[in-house]
């Protein structure tokens, strides 16, 4: 099972290179506190390279550049890295599970997910060939008007590590998709699979500077690409707090940003439900990936009359699943990501015990595990919404419960978050359901179940949780620009 992590440099106009200052940054696995290998670290001079390569792929060759080039020759260039990316399938889990903690077989999906992502990107560039010159209907007959959709331009790319290929390639695959060219800048955290992307890139032919990949710190690589005067857009996810960082920077030059911010999503769960069916929707919302998801349904809203007997059967799910190393066979739950995001954790457990909430099951490190960033996975209840744990956003195996008396309180108390993200509701009353759905102040809301994520449908939250949408068509339309032509037609002088 063994794997090594690649060395690998910065990915700049098609080929590596060593950042300019030489800094590079340790790889720690969270399973084991090891250090495993590390990772460059690109500074703002490594910035203006990529800014400069990115630039040149945009105006290479007169006419023969990737802005320029039909949907049909980018997408042919999206096949090929999907199926090297399926190719390497096993290897590129293992490196996200070593890197992350992501259990193995959570990261191989991610990786399929991956591989899916850009497959669908190359279809909708091809797509968008047929698109262009749509005409506009106009109520004056001596004027014909038409839109062009353009690629926006010089893209920077800013990504979180709970899921590090996949968030990556939410951004690239529909930027390159449009004729952009990018500059991805992963997390620091887990930076690993996506210099393995770069490879994937430079194997495939992609044209030199069309996607760079700088890996290092955010206030010294994400900043100086964040207010970069020939960065044309900033696309954005992570923690509400960089994410009013970057806000600001771009503001300083009128760059548009998109921004997939934090969350604290909740889940509603009424009285008419299957008990054991709601259960496992309610863990898998709140554990899955460990809690560091930015959609985790991390707020349990439950009505009073199913509380005890619901609470019993997730305590006991609790205390049954398989805690352990994530390349072990079996592995549910792996460490959290680093030893910063293991003390915030817990910082907030022992927070909301001192506050008074009862920790209802977890909490602490699993006793048989000595090493590593590892948590239980955690029931919090008698939570007041003034908390520290109802309102801020844990990222981790957290999971904070609230009774509930009637729809209007259960409504009331799910959109008591200045995020706006994710919402479900668990019920068998269809117009309920319908009800509660409409009445959620968040971009996307499930019904009967929690988490499910398709890369056909619209990503992307309100309020604190940011604006702009990704995946299907929304995702493309990130990174293009519509441009009116009018033409006047008439012989007659205006
Ligand atoms: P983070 O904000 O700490 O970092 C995100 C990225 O920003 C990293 O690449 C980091 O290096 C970079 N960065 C940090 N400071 C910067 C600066 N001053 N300028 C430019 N870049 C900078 O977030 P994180 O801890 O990596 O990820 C967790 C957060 O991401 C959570 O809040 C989670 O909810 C959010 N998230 C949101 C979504 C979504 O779709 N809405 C998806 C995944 C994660």
């Amino acid at each position: 099972m063994a794997i090594n992590v690649p060395n690998r440099q910065l990915f700049i106009d098609g080929d590596w290179r060593e950042p300019v200052l030489k800094k590079r940054i340790p790889i720690v696995n969270p399973a084991t506190e090891e250090i495993i290998g590390d990772i460059p670290a690109a500074t703002a001079e490594d910035v203006e390279l990529a800014v400069a390569a990115a630039r040149v792929a945009l105006s290479r060759n007169r006419g023969k550049d990737w802005a320029s080039a039909s949907g049909a020759v980018r997408a042919k260039y999206l096949r090929a890295i999907a199926a090297k990316i399926t190719e390497r399938k096993s290897e590129l889990a293992k490196l996200e599970a070593i890197d992350c903690g992501k259990p193995l077989e959570e990261a191989a999906w991610d990786i399929d997910d991956v591989a899916g992502c850009f497959e669908y990107y190359a279809d909708l560039a091809e797509g968008l060939d047929a698109k262009q010159r749509a005409p506009v209907s106009l109520p004056m007959e001596t004027f014909k008007s038409y839109v062009l959709k353009e690629p926006i331009g010089v893209v920077g790319l800013i990504t979180p590590w709970n899921y590090p290929l996949l968030m990556a390639t939410w951004k690239v695959a529909p930027a390159l998709a449009a004729g952009c060219a990018a500059i991805l800048k992963p997390s620091e955290l887990s930076s690993v699979t996506c210099l393995e992307l770069a490879e994937v890139c430079r194997e495939v032919g992609l044209p030199p500077g069309v996607l760079n990949i700088l890996t290092g710190l955010g206030p010294e690589a994400g900043a100086p690409l964040a207010s970069h005067p020939d960065v044309d857009k900033i696309a954005f996810t992570g923690s509400t707090a960089t994410g009013s960082k970057i806000m600001a920077a771009a503001a300083q030059i009128v760059k548009p940003v998109s921004l997939e911010l934090g969350g604290k999503s909740p889940i509603v769960v009424f009285e008419d439900v299957d008990l054991d069916k709601a259960a496992e929707w309610t863990v898998f919302g709140c554990f899955w990936t460990n809690g560091q998801i930015c959609s985790a349904t991390s707020r349990l809203i439950l009505h009073e009359s199913i509380a005890a007997e619901f609470l019993d059967r997730l305590v006991k799910w609790c205390k049954n699943i398989k805690i352990s190393d994530p390349l072990e066979e079996g592995c549910r739950l792996g460490p959290v990501v680093s030893r910063g995001q293991y003390e915030k954790v817990l910082k907030f457990t022992s927070t909301a015990k001192s506050e008074g909430a009862t920790i209802l099951s977890g909490g602490a490190r699993p006793k048989h595990l000595k090493k590593g960033f590892f948590i239980e996975p955690t029931i919090i209840t008698d939570v007041t919404t003034s908390m520290q744990v109802w309102r801020e956003e844990v990222f981790g195996p957290v999971l904070c419960v609230k009774t509930f008396s009637t729809e209007d309180e259960a409504i009331e108390l799910a959109n008591d978050t200045h995020y706006g993200l994710g919402a479900a509701v668990i019920s068998n009353d269809v117009e309920r359901c319908d009800r509660i759905s409409k009445a959620f102040q968040a971009g996307i809301v499930w019904i009967n179940c929690s988490q499910p994520c398709f890369t056909q449908a619209p990503w992307g939250g309100k309020k604190r949780s940011g604006f702009g949408r990704e995946l299907g068509a929304w995702g493309l339309d990130n990174y293009l620009s519509v441009k009116q032509v009018t033409q006047y037609i008439s012989d007659e002088p205006w």
